[in-house]
């Protein structure tokens, strides 16, 4: 961390922006489907025709109450849908619908990997604006995207350092994952954030003027624009200047921000409940019908893997970050025999995760199944094949889509721990190589390794490495004088 950041406590607030996964917009029933010809998703009641009339959309409805469900937000039994006036182009009834003074629900908030618990503000429930388009010469709009619904995560500014931020939006992705109410795909930003940060001097209890940084795409870049703006503000501020509240633009190939507007205040926005739209009502009868649909959520799953599969805390957070990868790491499990699900964890994450990365897989449609894992974490367990062959057995795996014990028949990569095969060889290997014995004889303990290198290359990595090491110990003990 930047010196100069010493002298301040860094404060972040959140905004977040989810689209949900619904097959029509929120007032309208134009479809949501991502791509197709621009405008080709418009209707009068999107295109802010005079006298097209929006209808809320009730899955939208339910999808928020499951969202305030799970982060334990206080669900208002009335709220209101109010206009919020500006003018742009991707915004054709010069006012986007959203909510404002009666949201759809306050409080709740979300458990960081620390324990350090982030109460939200409130979550409410909007219409996304159309996009424009800017060609060489001409600019378009496309207005497919305008009236998509979004819910809006507003969190209190508690959150104090750009790691801490990261793990609040990566917690509340997956809890949106798990609910199944959005894809969250945060490079098409159907799941992107606005993060407000700003400094005071180390302890003081007033807050600072803050700059809000626009629509972050990806965990990195969020952890590098409060990086970068935090130390903004700091030199700012140390060189007697004061922050102007600003709304600022992250770029991410240079990783800076710059500012992009002055910030507007809401009472610009001239907010009043649309006229259009009734009084939203939500009965205790509904809350509850959700409630009893609920899945099992990303804490509790969390909770339950350390406890059934006594795995470590971080395992077990890692495997609960994303929905397929825990569902695929428990399928494993059921599988799993000798091998412990630690060591399944172990290779979920590392080997499996890197190719599911490097080649665009995902957990669902992986060529090695969560079958093929555990006989592989099986094979290791029973001793079939060393970890070291294993890794030769994976990349079959992932190459072929075979499963493990047909490639360890096939290319016979069957664990040798057979005693008496293990000490002729031993016992050759030794005869042959009389200088490096006589090293050993005279104190280099370390020339075993010559040793052991020379077993597994003639054996093609295939014995037992604990077998060979006491094997080999006990040959060459035997060569001292007077044993
Ligand atoms: P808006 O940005 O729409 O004017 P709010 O006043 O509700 O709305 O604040 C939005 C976000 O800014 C919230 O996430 C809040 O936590 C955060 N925030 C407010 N004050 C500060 C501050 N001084 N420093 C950092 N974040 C702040
Ligand atoms: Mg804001
Ligand atoms: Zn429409």
């Amino acid at each position: 961390m930047s010196d100069l950041l010493q002298q301040f406590d860094l404060v972040i607030g959140l905004e977040v922006h989810c689209q949900l996964d619904t097959q029509s917009k929120l007032f309208c029933g134009c479809s949501t489907s991502f791509g197709g010809e621009p405008n080709a998703h418009t209707c009068p009641v999107c295109l802010g025709l005079p006298g097209a009339l929006p209808v809320v959309n009730k899955k939208v409805l339910d999808s928020a109450i499951a969202l305030a469900l799970a982060v334990g937000a206080d669900i208002r039994q009335r709220s209101v849908f109010a206009r919020k006036q500006y003018f742009y182009p991707d915004l054709p009834k010069g006012y986007q619908i959203s909510q404002f003074d009666l949201p759809f629900c306050e409080k709740g908030g979300i458990t960081l990997t620390s324990g350090k618990f982030i109460e939200l503000t409130r979550i409410h429930i909007e219409e996304d604006a159309g996009k424009n388009v800017h060609g060489d010469k001409n600019s378009f709009v496309d207005l497919n995207r305008a009236g998509i619904p979004l819910l809006e995560i507003v969190s209190t500014p508690q959150l104090e350092s750009a790691e801490e931020a990261s793990d609040f939006l990566r917690r509340l992705h997956s809890i949106v994952r798990f609910l199944e109410i959005s894809n969250a795909n945060m490079e098409e930003g159907s799941f992107r954030c606005d993060a407000n940060v700003s400094l005071k001097r180390k302890g003081a209890t007033k807050l600072g003027t803050r700059c809000e940084i626009k629509n972050l795409n990806s965990f990195r870049n969020i952890e590098r624009a409060i990086h970068y703006e935090a130390v903004r503000q700091a030199d700012i501020i140390v060189q007697g200047g004061t922050i102007i509240q600003q709304t600022m633009l992250f770029d991410a190939n240079s990783g800076s921000t710059r500012p992009m507007r002055s910030k507007e205040e809401s009472h610009d926005y001239r907010y009043f409940p649309d006229p259009d739209l009734p009084v939203l009502f939500i009965n205790e009868e509904r809350i509850e019908k959700t409630r009893k649909s609920l899945p099992e959520l990303p804490a509790q799953l969390e909770k339950r893997f350390i406890e059934q599969f006594e795995l470590p805390a971080v395992d077990a957070a890692q495997l609960t970050s994303d929905r397929d990868l825990a569902k695929y790491f428990e399928s494993s499990t059921k599988f799993l025999k000798k091998g412990t699900p630690k060591l399944a964890a172990n290779w979920i994450l590392s080997e499996l995760a890197r190719e599911v990365n490097d080649r665009s897989w995902t957990y669902m449609n992986c060529p090695v199944s969560a079958q093929s894992i555990a006989q592989l974490v099986n094979a290791i367990g029973e001793g079939t094949i060393s970890g070291k062959i294993a890794k030769t057995v994976f990349k079959s795996m992932v190459e072929t889509g075979k499963d493990p014990e047909t490639i360890i028949k096939e290319e016979g990569l069957v664990q040798i721990s057979d005693k008496s095969a293990i000490r002729t060889l031993v016992e050759r290997i030794v005869n042959e190589n009389p200088a490096q014995v006589a090293e050993f004889l005279s104190g280099k303990e370390k020339i075993i390794g010559f040793f052991v290198g020379r077993i597994m290359k003639e054996s093609g990595g295939k014995m037992n490495p604990a077998a060979v090491n006491a094997v080999l110990l006990s040959t060459l003990n035997s060569k001292k004088v007077g044993s």
